[in-house]
């Protein structure tokens, strides 16, 4: 078989990384026996590390010592991490000042904390397109679940009906879809829900490594986000937002740090943040979190929206032009979507297809109905589906490969 066809579709333009990541040269082997350059178009799942975040790592390793209750020098600059990381948090996501900022492991960690904060009988409402980490955390027998309409704005009426039908005390969101990238228009779902006495949490695992978030102007009352989807290491997580609950709630994690007093038949818990910390941090990971925050706070305004739409506008473009290849979405009118496409290859089992374009030509993308089961099962497919995602270290090369290594498989198979 010829292993150059002709391009579906040709580009006049090429894309450049935006930012360098960590990887970006990592040769990888094929079946062949050849190596390749890995093309990693599976951001979505965990995007790589910034190099501006791999270097601050290594400068703040030497200080690696007891946060909070040591006094030497090198744990007072490890607990000046942690706690400046709070303030560098609350200024990326544009935060009230009196907004309580958690560090978890994690956004399925923050979702399931803020969970165990909920004012008592209070009911969740969720859309049936939500992660798992936005469905299941939430007590079974208080979620109410909104069914995505076939157009964003009945989606929204719908939505609007629930909370007036009966009151609720949570509207829980994701920003952006994490099978799909579509965005929800987080900023008019919170003051839907404030219309009916309901608060809003975002899930921003997708939303916040792809767009600017600011909490007062959209209203937001929680959000939750992960660093390993933030170009930072695994391992730390945020959940931001109002302290009430979050000083009401049961505590996270029983143990050091998260009490005021402790006799041997009574604790007086501290109040939030520490209340829910319990334990030594993940210092690294919360510092360069914060790092991540930093550096993508200080592209150009607009740079990172324009350089994701010009990839996925690309990637769809091409995809689009392939025989057999589907696109899937949620909603014919939704307009802003983050840097994912999701499709699937008609006549080819996903996971085929994927270990296909791993083995054959060193392309990571994901597979399978990526843990929103409701949202994967609308495509038809048991086995769900692919989901190629892009970031700020794609270039238009990464695209074209995989555009170029799915076209040689619907034209000529394998
Ligand atoms: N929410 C969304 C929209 C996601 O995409 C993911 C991860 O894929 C999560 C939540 C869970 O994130 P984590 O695994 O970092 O907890």
């Amino acid at each position: 078989r010829s292993a150059v066809l002709p391009p579906s579709v040709t580009f006049s333009h090429s894309i450049q990384p935006l930012l360098p990541v960590t990887g970006a040269e990592l040769a990888v082997p094929l079946v062949t026996g050849d190596t390749r350059r890995y093309v990693n178009l599976d951001y979505a799942a965990s995007a790589p590390c910034l190099q501006g975040v791999a270097d601050h790592v290594a400068e703040i390793l030497p200080y690696y010592a007891s946060v909070h209750r040591g006094a030497g020098f090198a744990s007072q600059v490890s607990t000046r991490l942690v706690e400046g990381a709070r303030t560098t948090v609350k200024r990326f996501l544009g935060a009230r000042d009196d907004d309580v900022v958690i560090f978890t492991r994690n956004t399925t960690d923050s979702l399931n904390l803020l969970a165990g904060c909920l004012p008592p009988d209070g009911d969740v409402v969720v859309l049936d397109i939500e992660h798992h980490a936005d469905l299941l955390p939430w007590p079974e027998d208080r979620r109410r679940t909104v069914s995505a309409a076939p157009t964003l704005d009945a989606t929204l009426r719908r939505v609007e009906h629930e909370l007036a039908r009966r009151p609720a005390a949570l509207l829980a969101v994701t920003g952006a879809s994490n099978v799909t990238g579509e965005q929800l228009p987080v900023g008019q779902l919170a003051r839907i829900a404030h219309r009916h006495g309901a608060r809003i949490s975002v899930d921003a695992a997708q939303l916040a490594p792809h767009r600017r978030i600011d909490l007062i102007a959209a209203e937001i009352d929680y959000l939750a986000f992960s660093g390993h989807k933030l170009y930072a290491p695994w391992g730390a997580g945020v959940l931001v937002g109002r302290r009430d609950w979050l000083d009401a709630g049961t505590p996270y994690l029983a143990g050091g740090g998260a009490v005021r007093q402790v006799t041997l038949d009574h604790t007086a818990w501290a109040p939030a943040p520490a209340r829910h910390e319990a334990g030594s941090p993940n210092v690294i990971g919360i510092a360069a979190l914060a790092k991540a925050c930093d550096v993508i706070a200080s592209l150009p305004d607009g740079a990172l929206e324009t350089h994701e739409s010009a990839l996925r506008d690309r990637l769809k473009q091409g995809l689009g032009a392939l025989p057999g290849v589907e696109l899937h979405r949620i909603w014919p009118d939704s307009s802003s979507a983050v840097g994912i496409v999701c499709f699937s290859v008609v006549g080819f089992h996903p996971g085929f297809v994927a270990a296909y374009l791993s083995a054959e030509h060193g392309i990571g993308v994901r597979d399978g109905k990526f843990c929103a089961h409701p949202l994967a099962g609308r495509f038809g497919q048991p086995a769900g589906a692919l989901r190629a995602s892009v970031g700020l270290g794609t270039s238009s090369a990464d695209v074209d490969r995989l555009l170029a290594a799915l076209q040689e498989l619907v034209q000529h198979g394998v």
